[in-house]
């Protein structure tokens, strides 16, 4: 970093590289953006990032985050709560009210297992999928893990330990792409996964 740089702008640069996919040149674009910006817009940025921090909290029925708990979804009498399709992250929730097809409600296992990174099913909403399930009201199950080894892994743990429950278990209709990311498969991809779901 040269010299000549003023504190406070270093500061700023050394902060917005530490996002994913910002490089040390997007950093400095960006932080010469902000000092260019007007004090209101600047502030706004800063209050957004405090919020996310402050104002969010994970909805105790689908742990998705959100501002209420329940959250809006799981709130919501126009949702179908009898189909509860099981994603990865909250990201992949927002890929799939993209379709605007799904009716139903969610529930977020924040990750899925992984021997080599260290992901155990303990470390997952599992265990909470599982009481929910037992508390009753659920028909379908949709898994939606990825479809990759760590996603299929996961689908397969979770229709073993609901073995012969009451609930029908279905995974996402192959043609997204194998290895990919649900979050980013594009709408027309996600609803012809979601209708031709088959059972497990
Ligand atoms: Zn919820």
């Amino acid at each position: 970093m040269p010299t000549a740089l003023a504190r406070p702008l270093a500061r700023l640069i050394d902060e917005l590289s530490k996002l994913p996919g910002v490089g040390p040149k997007t950093a400095q674009r960006l932080a010469y953006h902000i000092l260019r910006t007007s004090s209101g817009d600047a502030e706004a940025l800063a209050a957004a990032v405090r919020s996310v921090k402050t104002d969010l909290r994970y909805c105790s029925t689908c742990f998705n985050i959100a501002e209420t708990d329940p959250c809006a979804v799981c709130a919501a009498d126009d949702r179908d709560h009898e189909l509860v399709c099981v994603v990865e992250e909250p990201l992949d929730v927002l890929a799939i009210e993209r379709t605007g097809q799904y009716k139903g409600v969610y529930h977020v296992l924040h990750g899925a297992i992984s021997p080599v990174n260290g992901v155990r099913p303990d470390d997952l909403k599992i265990a909470q999928l599982v009481s929910r399930i037992k508390a009753g009201g659920i028909g379908e199950l949709i898994l939606a893990t990825n479809p990759n080894l760590e996603g299929e892994a996961t689908a397969m743990y979770i229709a073993q330990v609901l073995g012969n429950d009451s609930v029908r278990v279905t995974r996402l209709a192959r043609g997204l792409p194998m290895g990919g990311d649900l979050e980013y498969a594009d709408e027309v991809t996600v609803s012809r996964a979601l209708e031709g779901r088959r059972a497990l």
